[in-house]
């Protein structure tokens, strides 16, 4: 562990960094708070062993800086303090710290602190990778391992934010596998999956930009993202997606639009005024009118 020592005795600051330094970890050490907000900004600090009565800013309010710095994340703050009344203890708990311990430091007491502290940040470190790893699979389609209608969504804001910010033009394209019913219903679930799958790839190779993307929106539905493009744009690359996927060529005998497996896709374009859900209305309509001029077609308007 990297650990921060706050400490304006000099012949402490030697104390302690032998004894931590003993246990395997590197000892950054400074005199004073405002060096140690310096340190904090430029490197990776793992526990901080944190002296009260300081030059400058006292340990209390280094503390207090240090938690609202890292805003979610936690690393142990424990005191040393040669004062070991009840309300410094309260005092320094009330701050942010996590422990106190009383000088002249005892070396084992000392390394022991170390040892609990660094096991807690241990866990604390764990839980947060476990959190960011949930928190993607959430936003993550199962099948398709494409983002899912939430993590769309996201995306989204983002962008619909973005787009107004730089006046860029954002379009939308809903896209919707043609008779996916009776595919289903005729060569079985499995293979229904298997093609939503192919589809998502299919989808996903042929989008240029970096910045296009492309979500499972819901059952045989996707939808895609197009910042920085127009509506003429938006039907352009639609077209190409609604070819790519013909060209995969899945045979679907059942289909009344070809042999093989289609899309229909709606495209809407960002208007003035406009509020996020009424554009994926509009690409909504649109697709709802490439179905009914008789799918495997784009429409937009
Ligand atoms: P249209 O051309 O009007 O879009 O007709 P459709 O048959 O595609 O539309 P409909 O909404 O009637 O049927 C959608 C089908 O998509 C029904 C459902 O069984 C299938 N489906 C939705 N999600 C999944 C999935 O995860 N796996 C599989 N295999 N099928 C799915
Ligand atoms: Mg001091
Ligand atoms: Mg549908
Ligand atoms: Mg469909």
């Amino acid at each position: 562990m990297n650990v921060l020592l706050v400490e304006d005795s000099r012949a402490i600051r030697q104390l302690v960094t032998a004894y931590v330094e003993q246990f395997g970890h590197r000892v950054i050490s400074v005199e004073s708070g405002e060096s140690a907000m310096e340190i904090f900004d430029q490197s990776q600090i793992d526990m901080v062993l944190m002296d009260i009565e300081l030059p400058g800013i006292d340990g209390f309010e280094v503390t207090k800086r240090i938690r609202a710095r890292l805003s979610g994340d936690w690393i142990p703050i424990v005191f040393l303090s040669s004062n070991s009344s009840d309300q410094h203890f309260v005092e320094g708990i009330n701050a942010g710290g996590d422990a106190y311990l009383a000088k002249p430091v005892n070396g084992p007491v000392l390394q022991s602190m170390v040892q609990a502290m660094g096991r807690i940040a241990a866990i604390q470190e764990q839980l947060q990778i476990a959190n960011k790893e949930l928190s993607r699979l959430a936003h993550i389609d199962a099948l398709t391992e494409l983002n899912n209608r939430r993590g769309f969504v996201l995306h989204y804001g983002r962008e619909w934010g973005r787009s107004s910010r730089e006046n860029q033009p954002l379009s939308v394209v809903m896209i919707d596998i043609d008779s996916f019913k009776t595919f289903n219903d005729n060569y079985g679930h499995l293979a229904g999956d298997d093609c939503l799958r192919l589809v998502a790839k299919t989808l996903v190779s042929s989008l240029l930009r970096p910045t296009d993307m492309v979500a499972r929106y819901g059952g045989e539905e996707f939808v895609v993202l197009l910042p920085n493009t127009s509506l003429e744009g938006a039907m352009l690359v639609a077209d190409r997606l609604r070819e790519s996927v013909a060209q995969q060529q899945v045979a679907h005998d059942f289909s009344p639009v070809a042999k093989h497996i289609t899309i229909s896709a709606g495209c809407a374009e960002k208007k003035a005024g406009q509020a996020p859900n009424q554009l994926i209305d509009s690409a909504d309509k649109s697709l709802y009118l490439a179905k009914e001029n008789g799918r495997n077609q784009v429409y937009g308007e």
